[in-house]
């Protein structure tokens, strides 16, 4: 009998139990204070708890400790033990929030923001190629001629998808090939140029690739990481810019028995995507199988732009033009090209098919350029100048500290000499300033004292150290001004 009276009581307390999301209302004056909503009983914060339990008179309880108070009904009548095994129990329970020390409260995390809508595309929106070159001349050192065939090509390209064809003239698609040295900023390229459009950008290695049935990820796998930079949004992704790099590990093996899973034969299995085609792509996976979802995506309009070195294709392009030169009447020195230090301007097609790459797959990317590798006033430039320089990104973190940090034209020259020898470009300049920094963002922020930091050459050398100047003394310059 007692026991039923007990149940009863504990289903009228259950009914008058609302859950939070249909309670919205009531929350809304917790949602102002910017803090979070805590249970009564063990004083935990919502994020710690899960749902509340909201009861009348502004009261809510979690759920854990809703279930202690009737686990201690359904015994024998109230246990005041078990309750007091809940944490935090403060027995004057319904405190109002205000009173709740200050640490105990816990500040409602923002809600993050939906990653920014893209504006839809339209005619006039696409920069004109002046414009692009403009912005990509921000970030992007030197490369002139690159920029420009890629501010040119790229407009192109989305002047074509927006109009989708021009009466009866079809344009054609203007996927690209680049040719250039590690680290001359090919791939930093590409990125830069999505950013500005704002279009989804999936970039991958060719080197990953193999013909399919083989160990390695199918050409399809491509596709699939565009759909994923596209949050999984087929006509955005059908818009978007795949850049495929270390395209020249694809070439065709040369005195080869066996079959040539990982290069000619994905040069093959490339032509289709190319051209434009609907593809079968799985979504988030490298491979189909059957356990993985499939989405149909038409290649048609999606930009590729393929990026290799080619290492020693200078010698293919030298032996080409001396060939060249040394017949008939224009017949020249013979060593004349030896020393041209822009000889990878001069590639062609030729040269590329000599490379190993096939005809049919050179044909589906009918622009090729060329990046020069980078000398030593560019590499100084490019720790000066572009608007993400990595030098400004540390002085932009000691800033924080109150700390103004500076480079003498020394460091700057040593900086990029030291980068010069490892012969990798513009990515030998993150290595050795990281190197020299890590010192400096170890010992600054320890003393306070500290107002300016200004690195030297022969910092960088190793031969003396940084000149450090006091707040004090800064200060009183500044009065004296
Ligand atoms: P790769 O040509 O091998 O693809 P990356 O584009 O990855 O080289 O370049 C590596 C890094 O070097 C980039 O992230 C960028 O910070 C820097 N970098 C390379 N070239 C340039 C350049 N021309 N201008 C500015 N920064 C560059």
């Amino acid at each position: 009998m007692n026991d039923n009276n007990d149940f009863r009581e504990e289903k009228d307390e259950q009914e008058e139990v609302v859950t939070s999301s249909e309670k919205k209302e009531h929350t809304k004056k917790d949602d102002d204070d910017g803090y979070e909503s805590y249970c009564y009983l063990c004083r935990r914060p919502e994020s710690k708890v899960g749902k509340l339990i909201y009861m009348p008179n502004d009261i809510k309880i979690c759920q854990g400790c809703m279930q202690k108070t009737f686990d201690s009904f359904a015994g024998n009548g109230m246990q005041f033990m078990d309750l007091s095994n809940m944490p935090n129990l403060n027995m004057n329970q319904f405190m109002p929030v205000d009173d709740i020390p200050k640490r105990q409260k816990v500040k409602r995390k923002k809600e993050k923001k939906d990653t920014q809508e893209m504006p839809e595309m339209t005619l006039s929106s696409i920069p004109a190629p002046h414009e692009m070159k403009a912005k990509l001349d921000e970030y992007v050192i030197g490369q002139e001629h690159a920029k420009k065939v890629i501010s040119v090509a790229v407009y192109n390209h989305y002047k074509r998808v927006l109009t989708d064809s021009m009466d009866d003239i079809e344009i054609e698609k203007s996927n690209m090939l680049m040719v250039g040295p590690t680290g001359s900023g090919k791939t930093y390229l590409v990125k830069t140029i999505a950013r500005i459009l704002n279009v989804p950008l999936a970039i991958t290695d060719a080197t990953t690739l193999t013909e399919a049935g083989y160990i390695g990820d199918d050409v399809e796998s491509v596709l699939s990481k565009l759909l994923a930079a596209a949050d999984n949004d087929v006509e955005k992704a059908e818009r978007g810019i795949v850049f495929i790099d270390e395209i020249d590990k694809i070439a065709k093996k040369r005195n080869t028995n066996s079959r040539d899973v990982s290069g000619e034969a994905v040069q093959q299995g490339l032509l289709k995507i190319l051209e434009g085609a609907d593809v079968e792509v799985p979504v988030g996976a490298g491979s189909k199988n059957a356990m993985v979802p499939l989405e149909t995506i038409n290649t048609r309009n999606i930009l590729f732009i393929c990026g290799g070195a080619f290492p020693d294709i200078e010698d293919i392009i030298k032996s080409r033009l001396n060939k060249q030169a040394s017949i008939g009447f224009k017949a020249d020195l013979k060593d004349k090209y030896d020393k041209d230090k822009n000889i990878l301007q001069k590639v062609t097609v030729e040269d590329l098919r000599e490379f190993g790459m096939i005809p049919e797959f050179l044909g589906r990317l009918p622009i090729l350029y060329s990046l020069e590798s980078l000398n030593e006033d560019m590499l100084v430039q490019i720790l000066k100048e572009p608007k993400n320089a990595i030098l400004k990104q540390y002085q932009k973190l000691l800033a924080l500290d109150g700390v103004d940090l500076r480079f003498d034209d020394s460091a700057y020259r040593a900086i990029a000499k030291r980068a010069m020898d490892k012969k990798t470009g513009a990515r030998a300049l993150r290595a050795i300033i990281e190197e020299f920094m890590l010192d400096i963002m170890y010992q600054i922020p320890r003393d306070d004292t500290i107002g300016r930091v200004t690195i030297t050459g022969d910092y960088i050398e190793g031969t003396g150290g940084p000149l450090l100047e006091m707040r004090g003394v800064l200060a009183l310059e500044e009065d004296d001004n």
